[in-house]
């Protein structure tokens, strides 16, 4: 197929959460069509797409009436088996982004070495698989120190503190005794992100950075643009451009930065995909993240990333879905529900961005 893919055609998506759902409402306003592939019945974004495929990521089956029905695949979470990419392009259908994005971003160390390679700065680090390894990396990465699961730890999951060498065995046990990473503490002042995009033709195109809050692994709240020096974003877009460019990268992602104060931003991890900390765009700015995404992915132009307010993005976890009157009474608020069920606590049920016209 060749690309750009005119409207009528199909995106194929991997996944059915709410970043699939919103990715399939952009998709719908270009007037392409999506099919999903999910392990879950009545999924959120199977409520909004054309197609659910209901099956495992590598079922034979579904991957070939995914590939049947797909102009191009793409995902909304980073953990796609590499197995079903490489079946994917085997059965012909394109998926973007590209294998390599997915192996660097799924283990911690693969991301902080590539990183590294890349000229984008990261904490210290050690590969440890035992409690001898973390006990020797101590000495070079420091306490505190933070041991993390190389692979599948989300939103602070499967990661423990070291604040004495005596702590090791237990934080060790804590993670799993899972193979993982020792980091040394990043002295931020502030957390921060930037979206970035690049098209199938090279171009790439930059959000400003925005400020997030996290309570408890979380994320709770997104401020954006955030305020920062012109050179803090300029440091920003140079390391996406570096890390999108290298990785010949094909869509949106977005990367966490930890900011030192001093000039310094260091990566914390890089998703490739659509992120959480880039809601705010969807009123914030011209083109969102997720038509940008799709754009990318689609062959199109990107799109303009200019913002035309500032935003207070938070999630809505739990049982906070259960305000939604309130909220839509709220002028200033503007509400994504993601038709989930059942409001687990800190389970992901929708978002509010508040909108600030910036003083002319
Ligand atoms: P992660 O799962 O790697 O995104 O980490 C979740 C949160 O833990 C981050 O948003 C930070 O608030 C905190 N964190 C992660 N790594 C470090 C580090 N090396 N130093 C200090 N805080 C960290």
């Amino acid at each position: 197929m060749p690309f750009p893919l005119p409207p009528g055609s199909t995106i194929g998506i991997l996944g059915g959460g709410q970043l699939g759902r919103m990715l399939a409402l952009a998709a719908a306003r270009l007037g392409l069509d999506v099919v999903i592939l999910t392990p879950d019945a009545g999924s959120p974004a199977s409520k909004v797409s054309r197609e659910t495929i209901v099956a495992a990521y590598d079922d034979p089956d579904a991957l070939a009436r995914l590939a049947a029905l797909a102009d191009v695949v793409t995902y909304e979470f980073e953990n796609v088996p590499a197995a079903t990419v490489a079946a994917l392009n085997g059965l012909g259908a394109p998926t973007a982004p590209g294998p390599l994005a997915l192996a660097v971003a799924q283990d911690r160390v693969e991301e902080k070495t590539f990183l590294n390679g890349a000229h984008a700065p990261t904490v210290a680090f050690a590969a440890v698989g035992s409690v001898s390894d973390i006990a020797a990396a101590l000495p070079r990465i420091g306490l505190p120190a933070l041991l993390k699961t190389r692979r599948e730890g989300y939103d602070g999951k499967g990661q423990a503190w070291i604040h004495d060498a005596a702590e090791a065995g237990a934080a060790f046990a804590a993670v799993g005794a899972a193979p993982s990473i020792l980091e040394a503490r990043a002295a931020f002042t502030r957390e921060l992100s930037i979206i970035a995009a690049r098209g199938r033709d090279g171009q790439t195109a930059f959000y400003p950075l925005s400020e997030n809050v996290h309570e408890g692994g979380i994320l709770r709240t997104t401020f954006a643009p955030a305020a920062v020096t012109p050179a803090l974003q300029a440091e920003a877009e140079r390391i996406a451009g570096e890390v999108l460019g290298r990785l010949d990268y094909v869509g949106v992602m977005g990367i966490e930065l930890f900011d030192l104060g001093d000039g310094t931003l260091l990566v914390n991890e890089i998703a490739p995909r659509v992120h959480n900390t880039g809601h705010w765009t969807q009123d914030g700015c011209e083109v969102d993240q997720f038509e940008q995404h799709i754009r990318a992915v689609a062959g199109w132009p990107l799109g303009d990333t200019t913002p035309a307010v500032s935003v207070e993005m938070t999630n809505l976890l739990g049982d906070e879905i259960l305000g939604w009157a309130d909220l839509a009474r709220d002028p200033a608020a503007r509400l994504h529900l993601y038709g989930k069920g059942e409001p687990r606590p800190g389970r992901k049920m929708g978002h509010v961005n508040r909108v600030r016209r910036f003083r002319g």
